[in-house]
């Protein structure tokens, strides 16, 4: 790893048992086995634990502000075409504070890959709920129970239109490399949501014991049913954890609709058919 690891930068802040460096081994062994250019790779970050690795990955790195990566990141794509965009960041800083930027990006198929740490609440700044807490989980905002339902970020992304969506738990390594490593090879919006311990802030006040019990209670309950529409598969910790592989298609990117739309003789809407740029004119 040490050729991707800012190891001047170590030691790093994570706590222990903190399933982010599992991500985090996981993405550089990713992007090795991708085959990208490293410099042309660069990761994108906002604010949180997980937005630290920005500052731990020897790649142009961004940490930008609170819920702005995804923004950032489309900008940055927009403006390099070439580069491979790799957002990477918690769930309350990409589907709370940049919810917007995330449904938005994911329409337009925007051609970044989001990687997603879903530790269930606000780690960093002291383990408020977010919009992934499950229902009646405890957080300091939330010390009788959490009284909302959590998004299902996978149903959230398909909806939106992603064509890759992934779900899998910190245990699953070689499954987390295997995915971002497909998400990255692909063209469009392509995400992969990976559920890791958060025992300082979250499984303490839940009494999920350590980090390796965390850990065992994934093992127990991950039940891996590729290709199932995620609409079907709600994250619901009292039965079973459904992860596994739920969405890999194809459609045109904003820059293919962009320059075909800019290029072509595709004559007045209302007139025009409003389909977007055929999959044989994509740009490859
Ligand atoms: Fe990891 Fe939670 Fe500690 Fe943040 S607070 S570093 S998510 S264990």
């Amino acid at each position: 790893m040490e050729g991707l690891l800012r190891s001047e930068r170590l030691p790093h802040i994570w706590c222990a048992g903190c399933g982010i460096g599992t991500v985090f081994s996981s993405v550089i062994a990713a992007i090795q086995k991708s085959g990208y250019d490293p410099d042309k790779t660069a990761v994108v970050s906002g604010i949180g634990c997980t937005a630290r690795l920005a500052g731990y990955i020897r790649l142009d790195s961004f940490h930008t502000t609170h819920g702005r990566a995804i923004a950032f990141a489309t900008g940055l794509k927009l403006a390099r075409p070439e580069i491979k965009v790799l957002v990477i960041s918690g769930d309350g800083d990409l589907l709370a504070i940049g919810g917007n930027h995330f449904i938005h990006a994911a329409r337009r198929n925007i051609d970044i890959t989001v990687i997603c740490v879903n530790n269930l609440n606000y780690g960093m700044t002291g383990g408020q709920l977010a919009p992934s807490t499950p229902f009646g989980a405890k957080t300091t905002s939330s010390v009788s129970g959490c009284p909302e339902e959590p998004f299902n970020f996978c149903y959230l992304a398909s909806a939106c239109g992603s064509v890759y969506v992934a779900r899998w738990t910190a245990l699953h390594t070689r499954r987390i490399t295997n995915s971002i490593t497909e998400a990255m090879q692909k063209r469009g919006f392509t995400f992969v949501e990976i559920l890791t311990p958060c025992p300082t802030s979250f499984g303490r006040r839940n009494k999920m014991g350590t980090a390796l019990e965390t850990l065992k209670f994934y093992h127990e309950r991950s039940v891996i049913l590729n290709d199932i529409d995620p609409k079907d598969a709600p994250l619901d910790f009292s039965s079973k954890i459904v992860v596994g592989k739920f969405v890999d298609t194809e459609r045109p990117t904003f820059m293919d609709n962009y320059q075909f739309v800019c290029k072509s003789e595709i004559g007045n809407w209302p007139y025009f058919d409003g389909t977007a740029v055929p999959e044989s004119q994509a740009t490859r």
